[in-house]
């Protein structure tokens, strides 16, 4: 390694240190702009014959090599095909594929049970813009068909749904996407790749890459892929053009993240089965929904779509929780008889967290519209961490033993 001594002046950097070995670890690229070395240069980058970065928002070493690994999961991109493009948040990268797929005019069909900003995108934003927007019970293929119109562009719809861990009748939606012409968009957050490969089912694919992918609460940023050049061309544009794309440093974080994903989601799944079970046994709760228990509403379609990979969500109701009145006072002392817990509306960190759907994610929905959807106050939704599983475990002894006093 060579050094050499420049006498240091304003605004003139010293040339960068030389090396023939290289870094082992990613490094850290925070520079916003990359020097050109001639216009003949600048000129063949921006017809791509040359591959080179010119202004971060268009793209940066970080984001392409967190893309990437993330494309490698869902079996899109690699040499010759297209991959997808980083975003600075789930919410961006939701954005980014309506940006590309639809106009004025179009209509967009939801599922009725969405990540709750999807929902409001859906409901009241793109409306706003002049795009027309339905929202139907993605379990029945039947009440999607039947919520087309001439001029549906998208369906969006999550595997898994959140809180009430149901799952979509994705052969009946992607048959129907098919048949009718209709672009289907996959949030893949909760299932994850490895838990689902929706890049093989979904004509876009999203992520909130704040969950499990990057996994440890410190990276807010989404991953969205087309299968379709002219899509993921529109959808690439649209992330630049609005501003959607990431810092590097976040990118480089979730990139870290990302080498243990995989242990990470076994782990974190080993001991959801577990606890699902446990809560199962114990006194003062009433039900427990996880994919993989046999009294799971949707467990043949669980089956066939998850494959015994079931995840590390699993919600659960206090027994005689549902009664109005009575729910609240049980859900304050479970959590307060959980101090070790976060509770906090988030899913997919190293530590298990606690969300309580009434007053975070359904707090928007009147009581009558939350027991609809089978969301008392009652109900909790556990995303499981990496902690020993028995003293998980015992720990939701605890929270519930004392709900079951609040109650009495
Ligand atoms: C969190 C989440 C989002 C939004 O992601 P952000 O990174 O918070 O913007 C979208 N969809 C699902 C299913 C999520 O859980």
């Amino acid at each position: 390694m060579t050094r050499r001594n420049t006498p240091p002046s304003p605004g003139r950097r010293i040339p960068w240190p030389e090396s023939r070995s290289r870094p082992v670890a990613t490094p850290l690229m925070p520079s916003v702009v990359y020097a050109a070395e001639s216009p003949d240069a600048l000129d063949a980058q921006y017809e791509g014959r040359l591959a080179g970065w010119t202004y971060a928002r268009e793209g940066h070493p970080n984001a392409a090599q967190l893309a990437g690994m993330i494309d490698a999961l869902e079996g899109l991109g690699g040499p010759g095909r297209l991959g997808g493009v980083m975003t600075g948040s789930g919410m961006a990268a939701v954005s980014a594929a309506m940006l590309g797929l639809v106009q004025a005019g179009d209509h967009v069909v939801g599922a009725d049970q969405l990540y709750g900003r999807s929902l409001r995108l859906l409901a009241e934003d793109l409306p706003r813009l002049g795009i027309a927007t339905t929202l139907a019970d993605a379990t029945d293929a039947d009440a999607i068909e039947a919520a087309l119109r001439p001029q549906t562009r998208a369906i969006l719809i999550e595997v898994v749904s959140n809180p009430t861990i149901r799952v979509a009748d994705l052969e009946g939606i992607a048959a129907l996407a098919r048949e009718r012409g209709v672009a289907l968009v996959i949030d893949n957050t909760f299932t994850t790749p490895r838990g689902f490969r929706a890049g093989a089912v979904a004509d876009v694919v999203v992520h909130s890459v704040t969950k499990l992918l990057a996994g440890h609460s410190d990276a807010t940023l989404g991953w969205v892929a087309a299968r379709d050049a002219e899509t993921a061309g529109r959808i690439a544009t649209a992330v630049q053009t609005w501003g959607m794309t990431p810092a590097p440093f976040d990118c480089w974080l979730a990139e870290r993240g990302m080498h243990t994903f995989a242990l990470r989601y076994d782990r974190a799944e080993a001991t959801a089965a577990r606890l699902a079970d446990a809560l199962a046994r114990m006194e003062g709760v009433g039900r427990v929904l996880y994919p993989g228990r046999a009294d799971h509403p949707d467990r043949a379609r669980a089956g066939r779509l998850l494959q015994g990979r079931w995840g590390n969500m699993v919600a659960f109701e206090l027994a005689g929780a549902a009664a109005p009145g009575a729910g609240r006072a049980a859900a304050n002392a479970l959590v307060r008889a959980m101090p070790g817990l976060p509770f906090a509306p988030t899913l997919g960190d190293v530590g298990t967290t606690l969300s309580h759907p009434a007053t975070s994610s359904h707090r928007g929905l009147s009581a009558e519209g939350r027991a609809a959807l089978g969301i008392s106050e009652g109900v909790f939704r556990v995303s499981v961490g990496l902690e020993e599983p028995d003293a998980l475990i015992a720990e939701f002894e605890a929270g519930v033993a004392a709900a079951r006093a609040a109650l009495s």
